[in-house]
């Protein structure tokens, strides 16, 4: 037997190890079953290039409780180690790798997510345990088991043993009073789906009772047999480490439904990701169906490293759009060991992302090619995430006209080259412009829709929270182009056109008429607007100057960063019909009272027009409407 002691300068590194790590204590079965793993892929290597003469067979992991002797277990048939080699891996190496991570990170250990993750290694079962066996046979011919043992502090003893005949390292964990909860089936179970669930060596964690087939012409009524068999907690073969022409669109169905299993909704469609140069990076992504909300859900994008579970967030590695996106990248690329600032300023993390950008354009354009009603019906469902992308990633945006949609407010949905098509020769105004009409809810601009529809213009229905920025950014790429909200002004203003306009009333009318008018109105909100416009129009129309209200939503959704002083004021046009009979009829009155009372029940009608009429204004119409019905 060796005695001997771990080669290291702190007096003892355990205390420190279970102090750095105290909120990531379960990471220890992962960093274990993660060796394991290397231990079994080491020897399948070996055996398939013909470095050895031990066959690789079917070899799994087994984890193990024994409550009585609280432990826990972890046994797997990969290479083992020689004695030699557990000096050199577990006392010199191993050791040393564990001190060096925390004299690194100690300080920044705190302010990351990740980094409590990786680097610890073997080391790390003493979080939980307070002493720690090894067993181990090699694979090579002829070598002897050895145990090693460790209570925590740098002694330790390594002696050949005979208990172990088959191939493979035994890791015996003798779980510490404060850490019983990893003696309890469920909590392990939870751990070993958490991280362990597309590891690519079976697990086994229990047996399972497995009902047998009733033989063939057995009486009614007969029990079927049953056996016990493994319990294997893994899939070892997850669909992204299989090729996409292997894979059904049920395989990805049925994966999905595999990586979250509590949600019911099928997923719209999947981006197979799959690159090795100039970096690593397999998965797969899904859209699932977002409707308007831009609640991120608790079921999101999982990041593994060759199969093991790292994190779910992933923030600075995929572009923030995508974030909305479900699924799994894979990839032993990403530095994981590392602050989260550093990670936002990698060479390799930036490529990766803009690598996924890349693929989720390309897959927009295959799908509008491949079945475009299709993706017109996936439109509504999917728009945030792509809007989103076009105001916050240029490539993406640069992209966009080939798969960005602008529905109308008919159910058309048209390309930017459509709508060009259709709508820009009729919506071009004097200047030169073309005007973009459009709405955000049907049934509130209800009559600014028809009147522009009356028109023969094209009104669009763009209704995702950050369409303002969305339009924001399309004025500001594209040439003499201009959006307009359908109840921004009258459509005469909205698009001007070069027609002669016929005015009934002269000036001193006119003049006369809109002060009537702002006694009767009084209300600092309305900015009185008179316009000769065609006498059937409406008498008094409100509307909502574009930029001011383009602003306050903006605002509403986070984006107006330079306008955060404070909020907008309510701000609104009253624009009157000077060619009505409505305007003509008021001239003609010199009963003061009936005047006042006949602009007001106007205002009204325009104000329940605009959706503007609520609560003690709206009741007190309604009984005025009421008594007008008895006169
Ligand atoms: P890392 O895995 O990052 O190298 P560890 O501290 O986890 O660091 O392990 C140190 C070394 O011990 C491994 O590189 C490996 O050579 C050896 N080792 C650990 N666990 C096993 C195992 N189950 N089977 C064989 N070798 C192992």
């Amino acid at each position: 037997m060796t005695k001997g002691n771990i080669n290291v300068s702190v007096e003892n590194i355990f205390p420190l190890i279970k102090k750095f790590l105290y909120s990531d204590h379960e990471i220890f079965l992962r960093e274990l079953i993660s060796n394991a793993t290397d231990a079994t892929l080491k020897l399948k290597h070996l055996t398939s290039i013909g470095e050895t003469s031990t066959s690789y067979g079917n070899p799994m992991i087994e984890v193990k409780i024994d409550k009585e002797n609280k432990t826990l277990t972890i046994t797997d048939q990969g290479i083992g180690m020689t004695g030699e080699e557990v000096e050199k891996y577990i006392n010199q190496v191993a050791f040393s790798g564990a001190e060096e991570f925390l004299e690194k990170y100690k300080d920044s250990a705190k302010d990351s997510g990740i980094i409590g993750h990786f680097g610890l290694g073997f080391y790390s079962a003493f979080m939980v345990a307070d002493k720690v066996e090894i067993i181990s046979k090699s694979y090579q011919e002829g070598s002897k088991a050895v145990h090693w043992i460790c209570d925590g502090s740098p002694e330790y003893t390594l002696e050949e043993t005979d208990v172990k005949t088959d191939r493979g390292t035994q890791i015996i964990l003798h779980i510490a009073e404060d850490s019983t909860e990893f003696l309890e089936e469920h909590r392990i179970r939870e751990l070993l789906l958490k991280y362990n669930k597309f590891m690519p060596v079976p697990i086994k964690f229990g047996t399972k009772t497995h009902t047998l087939p009733l033989p063939e012409g057995a009486p009614e009524g007969t029990q079927p047999e049953t056996e016990e068999v493994d319990n294997i907690i893994n899939n070892p073969t997850p669909a992204w480490t299989i090729a996409p022409s292997e894979l059904t669109s049920d395989d990805y169905t049925k994966f999905y439904h595999e990586l979250y299993p509590m949600q019911f909704e099928e997923p719209l469609f999947n981006i197979h990701l799959n690159v090795d140069y100039p970096f690593n990076l397999t998965g797969i992504l899904y859209f699932p169906k977002l409707s308007n909300s831009l609640n991120i859900e608790k079921d999101k994008i999982q990041l593994y490293q060759n199969q093991v579970f790292v994190t779910d967030e992933v923030k600075g590695i995929v572009p923030d759009f995508l974030m909305l996106l479900r699924g799994v990248i894979d990839s032993p690329d990403i530095p994981l060991n590392v602050s989260r600032s550093y990670l936002q300023a990698d060479g390799a993390v930036k490529k990766i992302s803009s690598y996924i950008t890349k693929k989720v354009a390309d897959k927009m354009v295959s799908l509008i090619n491949e079945n475009r009603d299709d993706y017109n019906k996936k439109w509504n469902d999917i728009k945030v995430v792509i809007e989103y992308g076009m105001i916050s990633e240029e490539k993406f945006y640069e992209k966009s006209d080939k798969f960005a949609l602008y529905p109308t407010t008919d159910g058309q949905f048209y390309l930017w080259s459509e709508l060009e098509n259709k709508t820009k020769a009729m919506q071009t105004d004097k200047d030169g412009n073309w005007v973009v009409l459009y709405a955000s809810n049907v049934d509130e601009q209800y009559a600014y829709i028809e009147a522009a529809k009356s028109k023969g213009y094209e009104v669009l229905l763009l209704d995702s929270p950050i369409v303002p920025h969305l339009i924001q950014k399309l004025e500001g790429s594209k040439e003499k182009i201009q959006f307009a909200r359908v109840d921004a002004d009258h459509l005469n203003n909205l698009i001007k056109k070069d027609e002669p306009v016929i005015a009934k009333l002269n000036d001193t009318e006119k003049e006369t008429l809109k002060k009537d008018i702002e006694t009767a109105v009084s209300d600092a909100k309305f900015t009185v607007q008179l316009e000769d416009l065609a006498s059937e129009d409406a008498p008094l129309v409100i509307t909502q100057p574009e930029f001011m209200r383009r602003m306050k939503d903006m605002q509403a959704t986070g984006g107006g960063g330079m306008f955060g002083m404070g909020n907008f004021p309510e701000m609104y046009n009253l624009v009157v019909n000077a060619n009505s009979e409505f305007a003509s009829e008021l001239l003609k009155s010199d009963d003061n009272n009936a005047k006042k009372e006949k602009i007001q029940y106007a205002l009204d009608l325009a104000k329940l027009s605009q959706n503007l009429l609520k609560g003690k204004e709206l009741t007190d119409f309604i009984q005025k409407s009421y008594r007008h019905l008895n006169q």
